[in-house]
């Protein structure tokens, strides 16, 4: 049997030929949307679209937003999961004032302003609270326009082949082995991730050769013809990470996700430069200039911005322009199955660099499973984006009620 290493030219080439293709679906309206500042909805009516309220439904885990125009209309959208009310309480004292009476219109003029007048908070908090209002305006102008925010930005929904996310690292390489090859037969997924090192381990594994075992008892029992990936979340140090990497290329892994600290741009781009299995990273990253900079120096070959951790998905977008602009695919990170879901199906199906595939998690999610419906699921190895106007879901009135509830309104 053959080993399907790809190198990293060759795996880029491969996204290309994704990439063509979506953007053979994407109209000229749509790239212009990935490129630049969204341009403002055709909508008929000259009425005002001034934001007059922003509530959150919040628990520990997750916050859902709605957003309230003057004239009664209405989105939906969520922050970034956990320690979720921390940052509703951002979301109320920091984004909410700067929100309030602007055109509902301009969600690329909200962003900014947003992380202008909030500069001495940079980032992670902040672009969470922004995330749920900004997710909430693209909710609000899909269904005003009656479209998807796929077919907003010039996609159109349809299934996107999804990679089963594995989140575990206290599994035995067999059990995760045998697991997998079990959601292969009864979900189709034709791609997979694993857990690799330890969160920021300090090069320590989860047990003394765990990964060594992992990496290649995992790639048997999936076959050649599977993707596999893998995400070391900021585990190593460069001399470690390319030592691993070398055991993921003897096994033909496609994506080697966050090898070094995430923060250690040089060390990553110092991986990247050694192998040519493909690496992968961004996740956290929410500063653009920090974006400009990874994806300038080359750090990583694969772009993974999170729309709800970034601020939203017009932040989200512009980092996906960053990443065509330099010929790399955009994978974005959406490590569980609440609305970031939902969120990164939308923006996979419009971007003209989308990756082969959406990140979905295979754990059970407890806590997202009555969030919204439909709920989504893996059919045949892909997973439909939601075709609504909007994002194509409705919130459940149920867990709505069940939330802790505050509300911003203009004065
Ligand atoms: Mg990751």
């Amino acid at each position: 049997m053959t080993r399907r290493t790809l190198t990293r030219r060759e795996f880029v080439r491969h996204a290309s030929a994704g990439i063509a293709g979506a953007a053979a679906l994407a109209t000229p309206r749509g790239l212009r949307a990935a490129e630049q500042p969204a341009t403002k909805p055709n909508i008929s009516q000259e009425r005002a679209m001034k934001i007059r309220s922003i509530e959150t439904f919040t628990t520990r885990t997750v916050s859902i937003v709605r957003v309230r125009t003057d004239d009664g209309a209405e989105g939906y959208g969520q922050i970034a999961p956990f320690n979720a009310d921390i940052s509703a309480t951002v979301l109320h004292r920091q984004i909410a004032h700067h929100a309030l009476g602007a055109d509902a219109m301009d969600p690329d003029g909200l962003a900014d302003r947003c992380i202008d007048r909030n500069h001495k908070f940079p980032w992670s908090y902040v672009c969470r609270g922004l995330g749920g209002v900004d997710t909430a305006l693209w909710d609000l102008r899909g269904k005003l326009e009656g479209k998807s925010v796929c077919e907003l930005l010039g996609g159109q929904p349809r299934p996107i082949p999804a990679y089963g996310s594995s989140m575990r690292r206290d599994i035995t390489p067999k059990d995760e082995a045998e697991r997998l090859a079990r959601l292969m037969d009864s979900h189709g997924y034709r791609a997979f991730k694993i857990r690799i090192g330890t969160t920021c381990g300090h090069n320590t594994d989860q047990w003394p050769g765990r990964t060594e075992a992992l990496v290649p008892t995992v790639r048997k029992a999936i076959g050649d013809e599977t993707a596999l990936l893998v995400d070391a979340n900021s585990c190593y140090t460069p001399d470690r990470a390319i030592e691993v990497g070398k055991i993921l290329h003897d096994n033909g892994v496609c994506h080697f996700e966050e090898p070094c600290p995430y923060w250690e741009l040089e060390w990553t781009a110092e991986v990247a430069n050694a192998l040519d299995v493909p690496v992968a990273g961004g996740e956290q990253d929410n500063c653009l200039a920090q974006w400009r900079r990874m994806i300038g120096m080359g750090a990583v070959d694969i772009a993974q911005p999170d729309v709800c951790y970034v601020g939203g998905l017009t932040r989200a977008l512009r980092v996906a322009k960053m990443a065509a602009d330099a010929g790399l695919p955009c994978v974005p990170h959406s490590a569980n199955r609440s609305m970031v879901t939902v969120f990164t199906l939308h923006l996979l199906g419009a971007i003209p660099n989308a990756g082969p595939h959406l990140e979905f998690s295979i754990e059970p999610s407890k806590w997202t499973s009555d969030v919204f419906s439909p709920a989504l699921e893996a059919e045949d190895g892909e997973v439909a984006i939601p075709e609504a106007p909007g994002w194509g879901v409705d919130i459940n009135a149920e867990w709505l009620a069940k939330a802790e509830y505050q509300i911003s309104e203009k004065a």
